[in-house]
Parts: C-alpha cells; sequence; structure tokens
C-alpha cells in the first residue's frame, strides 16, 4: 500500500513544474569534459545483453519516460540524463559498469530514489543504473536471522516476507514502502529504531559489491564476527554509491517482538522532552525501542496536508508531542511499564496529556502522526530537509534560532523565505529534522538557509548530516565540516578504487 503511495508521489511531482536543474542550482558545478558523452553506438552494446524493458533511451531527458528518473522524490533536485538501464542480475551491473568504465561514461546507482540529498539522481547526463528490478530475496537462515538479499528488495517487502518467521528489519523509516536495501546501505539510513538496533554498520554482515570497473567483489559474509583484515564492507555503508554498486547485502536480522506497545504525550517545552527522556530511559530501560518528538506545526502540516479528517489523538494544542514506543516479550508487563511511565511524566508534570494505544490500528495511528510529517510538508510546497546532529539539549535551540533569524533578515523581505518551519525527529539519536517550505523557488533561499543551519550545527559541534547523506546538497559544505587530513584521505580511497571518476560524480567529496 505505502509503496504504492510513495511512488504515486513521485509521479505526481510529474504534474507540477519540474524541479530547477540541479546544475542551475549550483552554478558552480561544471559537467567534467573528461566523460564521454552517451552515444547510439553506446547504447546498441547495452542492448547486446539488456532487454528493450530494461533500458530507456529518450534524446529529450524532459520526456515522460525519463523525466522521473532524473528527478528525486522531493522534487528539489533534476539532471538530464538520455539513458537509464534496468540490470536484473549482479552479472549484468558487472557487464555494465565494465562497459562504462572503459569507455569513461560517468553513472549514478539509483535505488528507490527517496534520499533527500540529490545523491541518486545524475547532476548532468550520468546514465542512470536503476536497481529496482534485482530484487530477490536470496536466502534466510531462521537459526541465525541472517538474510541476504538483493539491492532492490524494498525494505518494507523484507518486513513482511521476515514477518511469519518471526523477525523482523532492524531499521525503520516513513520511506519503508520504496526504499531499497542497496540505498538504504549506500546512505547508512539511520530511521526511527536506531536507538534499539544500532546502525547499519553493525547490522550489515557482508556486501557483493560491483567496482567500477566491473570487478564482483564478493564479500557477502554470514558471520558475525571476522576480523580478517580491514572490514572493507564498512567503506561502502554510507559511500552514496560513490565507490561501487552494491548489489547484495548480508544483514542480521532481530527477533520480531512479541509485544509493542505505544504512547503518545503532550508536553509544553523542549526542556520538558529532556525530562521525558531521561526518565524513559530509566523507567522502560530494555524494553524502549523508539523515542520521536515533534512540534505544534508539524501537527498543523499534517493534518492539513493528509489526514484533515482524522481527529488528532489528544485534545488542544500543546507545544510539543513525543511518542514513545516499547519492545518486548511480555505484553502485561510492557503495558504496565508504559503506563506507569505515563503516570510518572503527569505527576511529576513532565507531561501534560497522554494517550496510549489500546490496538494495532490504533499504534499505526499514532505513528502516522510522525511518520507522514516529510510527506505533508513536501505536498504543501517545496520543502527543504535538514537532518543534523548533536547534543540532545541544543536540539530544538537550532529551530528556534532559525526562526528568529530569519524573522530579522531583511534579505529577502522579512518572512519571505520560507513558510512552515517545522522541527521534529529522533530524540534517542541527538537527530533533529528541520523541513521548511520555501517560498522562493531560485536557489536565494536555499543558500541563505543552509548556510545558517549547517553554521550553526558545526558551531555546536554538530553534523550537518545525521543520515541522509552529503549527496549534491552538501558537498559544498565538506571543506568545513572535515578537516583538510580526513578528505585527503577520503580521496586516497576514491581514486584507488574508482580511478576514472565514473562513479556517481559531483556527489559527496569536493572538487
Ligand atoms: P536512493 O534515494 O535511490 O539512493 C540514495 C543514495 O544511495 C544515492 O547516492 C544513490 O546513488 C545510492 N545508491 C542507491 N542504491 C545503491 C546501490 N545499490 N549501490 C550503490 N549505491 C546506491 N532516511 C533516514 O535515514 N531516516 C529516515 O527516517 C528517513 N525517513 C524518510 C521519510 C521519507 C518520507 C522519505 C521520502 C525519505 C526518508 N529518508 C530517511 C531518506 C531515504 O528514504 C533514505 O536515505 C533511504 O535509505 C534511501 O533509499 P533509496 O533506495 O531510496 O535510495
Ligand atoms: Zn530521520
Amino acid at each position: 500500500m505505502l509503496q504504492r503511495r510513495l511512488l504515486h508521489t513521485a509521479k505526481a511531482c510529474l504534474n507540477k513544474p519540474l524541479a530547477p536543474f540541479t546544475s542551475t542550482k549550483y552554478p558552480k558545478l561544471k559537467r567534467n569534459p573528461c566523460y564521454s558523452k552517451i552515444t547510439d553506438k553506446d547504447v546498441e552494446h547495452l542492448r547486446t545483453f539488456l532487454t528493450s524493458s530494461d533500458l530507456i533511451y529518450e534524446k529529450d531527458p524532459e520526456s515522460t519516460a525519463i523525466a522521473h528518473l532524473n528527478t528525486d522524490w522531493f522534487n528539489l533536485y533534476r539532471g538530464s540524463s538520455s539513458l537509464c538501464v534496468f540490470p536484473k542480475t549482479t552479472k549484468q551491473v558487472s557487464q555494465i559498469l565494465e562497459y562504462c568504465h572503459e569507455r569513461q561514461i560517468a553513472v549514478v546507482p539509483q535505488g528507490g530514489n527517496t534520499g533527500v540529498s540529490g545523491g541518486a539522481v545524475p547532476v548532468f547526463d550520468e546514465v542512470i543504473i536503476n536497481l529496482s528490478k534485482m530484487d530477490k530475496i536470496r536466502h534466510f537462515d531462521p537459526i541465525s536471522g541472517v538474510a541476504i538479499v538483493d539491492c532492490g528488495v524494498v525494505l518494507e517487502q523484507l518486513d513482511q516476507f521476515l514477518e511469519p518467521k518471526g523477525y523482523t528489519v532492524p531499521l525503520d523509516l516513513g520511506a519503508k514502502g520504496s526504499c531499497q536495501l542497496g540505498g538504504n546501505v549506500s546512505t547508512n539510513a539511520g530511521g526511527l529504531r536506531l536507538m534499539r538496533y544500532g546502525s547499519l554498520h553493525g547490522n550489515v554482515l557482508g556486501l557483493e559489491v560491483v567496482l567500477p570497473d566491473g570487478t564482483v567483489l564478493d564479500n557477502i559474509s554470514t558471520l558475525r564476527k571476522d576480523n580478517t583484515g580491514y572490514d572493507l564492507k564498512q567503506l561502502f555503508i554510507g559511500a552514496e554509491g560513490t565507490l561501487g554498486i552494491i548489489t547484495g547485502v548480508s544483514l542480521l536480522t532481530p527477533k520480531r517482538p512479541k509485544a509493542v506497545n505505544v504512547a503518545l504525550i503532550a508536553l509544553e517545552s523542549f526542556e520538558a522532552i529532556q525530562k521525558a527522556f531521561v526518565l524513559a530511559k530509566d523507567h522502560l530501560t530494555e524494553i524502549l525501542s523508539a523515542f520521536e518528538f515533534w512540534d505544534q506545526d508539524s501537527v498543523g502540516v499534517v493534518k492539513s496536508q493528509l489526514m484533515q479528517k482524522s481527529k488528532y489523538p489528544l485534545e488542544g494544542k500543546h507545544a510539543f508531542y513525543a511518542l514513545i514506543e516499547t519492545q518486548g516479550s511480555k505484553r502485561e508487563h510492557d503495558e504496565t511499564k508504559l503506563l506507569e511511565y505515563i503516570q510518572l511524566l503527569m505527576e511529576k508534570d513532565i507531561a501534560l496529556d497522554g494517550v496510549m494505544a489500546q490496538s494495532s490500528d490504533q499504534i499505526k495511528t499514532l505513528w502516522a502522526w510522525r511518520e507522514k510529517i516529510p510527506e505533508a510538508i513536501s505536498k504543501s510546497g517545496v520543502a527543504l530537509t535538514y537532518d543534523v546532529s548533536m547534543d540532545v539539549p541544543l536540539l530544538y535551540k537550532l529551530v528556534k534560532d532559525t526562526k528568529e533569524y530569519f524573522s530579522k533578515k531583511d534579505m529577502l523581505g522579512p518572512g519571505k523565505v520560507y513558510s512552515n518551519l517545522i522541527g521534529f525527529g529522533h530524540v534517542g539519536d541527538g537527530n533533529l529534522h528541520i523541513m521548511a517550505n520555501l517560498n522562493k523557488t531560485d536557489s536565494d533561499g536555499l543558500k541563505l538557509m543552509d548556510e545558517f543551519i549547517f553554521s550553526w550545527a558545526m558551531k555546536n559541534k554538530g553534523s550537518i548530516t545525521a543520515e541522509h547523506g552529503i549527496g549534491v546538497a552538501k558537498v559544498q559544505y565538506m571543506h568545513r565540516a572535515r578537516s583538510a587530513t580526513q578528505l585527503q584521505l577520503m580521496r586516497t580511497i576514491k581514486r584507488a578504487i574508482d580511478p576514472k571518476g565514473i562513479m556517481n560524480p559531483y556527489k559527496v567529496l569536493p572538487e
């Protein structure tokens, strides 16, 4: 269901004006002339091992058949590729890369295309290698819980496959109906339960990767412990397709919890959220699986865009809301613990109101108010997304400071830069999302907002990207976010693996 809905939304952007070209947004980016341009002869060669339905070649990149593949889910980034290929096997990925390497044709790997940093779409005319047809679950071991899957398996499909076996996926995110395992690993996606299950750097046990020259690196281990030399898979986790194409993933999956409980509480300040978070760790200890928060403006956007007919689960208007989830094995015990926790919050005047879901449908509804936030604000206009991380006490100060700064800013006229600025995120991971509808669709507002938020995060010892990655969106900030030594080492690795620079150029590493 969700998958169809998200894909529909992605296509729906075709009815809106298409996003400006990424190269217009970032005029300093110039096409690197060392890359060959695609010719009919190249396409002819690719057709020798790809069927006609596995390849789209449109000389006009704005034609309907290829425009949506050139545009990201948020309709913020757009390239002008005339060629998209859909390999079905690792061998085909290898043949494509071997050929592109020899001809020095630049490529961009594309999974579910739900990424937030413009990493999965071309900047210029890079060939799009869309992995959605590599969608087989290769193997599952019910003893260890290790699943081996093709890169194009959709996260929610894997979860549905695991459900009757009593297992679940160790990561969950709002885009689960469209994002793919290869994309998740390549972005090192965080999501809603990182505080419980940890990051993909721990849960991915092995990878199969096609290197830029077509060599297949079979590193698809199923071992939890293996210290034989450098841990090569870690290089590709979070590499955003700049080092190779991940074709297979070996993933450690946890047992599906027998009891899941969810509560929603209302609070009047971010200080109260911090107190509630500490108390949740104290009182719910090992069963606490998620602690998410959002502000009142987030509720307004979801209500007006996607849930007009739904009644908000709590009465009145409150400054903040927090969703607390427990996952455990004893329903009664967990329910009592969560109920006691809510009572404690009320007694201590930390929470103003609270509700606990009584059924799995109610659990879904409470989660919907959180999960629909990004989709809702994207529906109400051109939406910018930030995913900074920092010490928890500072999280919401950034939202307040951003609003204050832009209310005084007169460069574009007060209030002209954005509307609907909202703050929400993963308290448990110190990860804040700020999203805003940009009023001016030219690059001025975007630049002002980027500069303010990224500088603020760096000044406060935070990260400019906790989970979405650098892509093309933040590449110009890498000089400030990483030291010269760090950047030098990253370039050395990139050159060693991809000497011709064909993998996802213009992304992650600045020139
Ligand atoms: P894509 O967007 O297709 O690609 C992302 C990057 O990975 C690109 O650089 C691409 O080149 C590269 N890539 C893709 N597949 C491969 C491959 N097989 N081999 C090599 N490189 C590859 N992210 C979070 O971390 N946490 C969240 O909570 C979260 N919530 C979201 C909610 C919504 C509604 C949406 C739309 C997005 C959300 N995201 C979130 C962002 C996004 O869903 C994740 O980044 C996701 O992991 C991307 O997966 P994908 O398959 O769509 O990858
Ligand atoms: Zn997130």
